[in-house]
């Protein structure tokens, strides 16, 4: 079914919409799983002052999807990204809705997510391909937080003012004085995936999960060159774990905490804005107004093969904000 869609996914935005499960401490409160997956294409949320909202996605992911379901039907844009093209995979929701977990994994190997799975499946595809083909493997890993640009791989001080997003000859992105690591395998790119998770943000909001607070965004280039023609071919999967989408309260929030707000938001609004540029086929297409959108600005519209999760808690207390994340996810149809 998927792979079908895939050529024709080339400038369009798939989006699947994932739920996770209740937590055991939801369970243990009695929260109401407020979430209806009647098909694999419509969730509605019940409000809690009555009544549904319903969505439609190209596919649902309901609480008991696995990691491998997950990944299934995501594996074909790994090909492309081998084959050339730029595939960005990216998840957007409420900080706990489960982006990092489909991103990434529980922080176990009992369950890893897209990125881990992901890197094997590029050398896969390499080591399958070697005999007609050679291939350079190199990732660099930004985090953008308030505005702020953070080199993940080199985090040595005053590093962040001299990066500065270009894009190459080819129309790729390419971050000027970002560290570039050639990895040689999967286990060595996952080891400095790894080393630029630890260097991520640590803020001391009232968050649980520190990270929430700022992007990521993992670009995997993938270089071959074909040994009987000489062509090279360049193509890149982008994997990007997006700040939690929460709005924040002003009461009780501190100064730090309203400008991290205030910047999540604008970025979040600027990628929305995009999104539904390309969606609605406009001709000016508003990159250049976030550097989130900047440094995605390769991966979105194009040629580019872009999904966009949608993660969703299935709790009570979170309806409206499932709802609006759910919102916002509609303006890319
Ligand atoms: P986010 O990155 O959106 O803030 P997390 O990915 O950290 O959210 O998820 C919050 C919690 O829920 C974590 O403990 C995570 O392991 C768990 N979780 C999220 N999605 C699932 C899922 N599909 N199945 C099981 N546990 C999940
Ligand atoms: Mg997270």
């Amino acid at each position: 079914k998927y792979y079908n869609m895939v050529e024709d996914m080339k400038g369009k935005i798939r989006v699947y919409c994932r739920v996770r499960p209740l937590s055991s401490t939801e369970k243990a409160n009695k929260n109401k799983y407020a979430v209806q997956t009647p098909d694999d294409y419509t969730i509605k949320i019940e409000m809690n002052r009555g009544g549904l909202k319903e969505f439609q996605f190209d596919q649902i992911f309901a609480e008991n999807s696995s990691q491998e379901t997950v990944f299934e039907d995501t594996h074909s844009l790994i090909q492309s990204a081998v084959d050339g093209y730029n595939v960005c995979i990216f998840a957007y929701g409420q900080t706990g809705s489960g982006k990092t977990y489909t991103m990434i994994g529980d922080g176990s190997q009992k369950a890893p997510g897209i990125a881990p799975r992901a890197f094997n499946r590029i050398f896969e595809i390499v080591q399958k391909n070697q005999k007609k083909f050679t291939f350079t493997v190199s990732c660099y890993m930004l985090e953008l937080y308030n505005e702020k640009l953070v080199d993940l791989l080199n985090v040595s001080k005053g590093n962040e003012s001299k990066l500065d997003i270009k894009k190459d000859n080819k129309g790729m992105v390419v971050i000027n004085g970002t560290e570039i690591v050639y990895t040689e395998n999967a286990d060595e790119l996952y080891k400095t995936f790894s080393k630029g998770s630890e260097n991520r943000h640590t803020s001391s909001t009232k968050m649980n999960d520190a990270s929430s607070r700022s992007h990521l965004v993992v670009g995997v280039v993938i270089e071959s060159t074909n040994l009987t023609t000489g062509a090279v071919t360049r193509g890149k999967l982008s994997l990007v774990d997006l700040a939690g989408s929460e709005r924040v309260g002003k009461t009780g929030a501190s100064a730090g905490q309203l400008k991290e707000a205030n910047s999540i938001n604008k970025s979040l609004s600027a990628l929305g804005d995009v999104i539904s540029a390309l969606s609605s086929e406009q001709s000016f297409i508003p990159y250049r107004n976030n550097k989130l959108t900047l440094l995605m600005q390769d991966s979105l519209g194009g040629n580019a093969k872009t999904l966009m999760f949608v993660n969703v808690s299935p709790a009570d207390y979170n309806s409206d904000e499932s709802a609006i994340s759910l919102t916002y996810a509609s303006r890319v149809k």
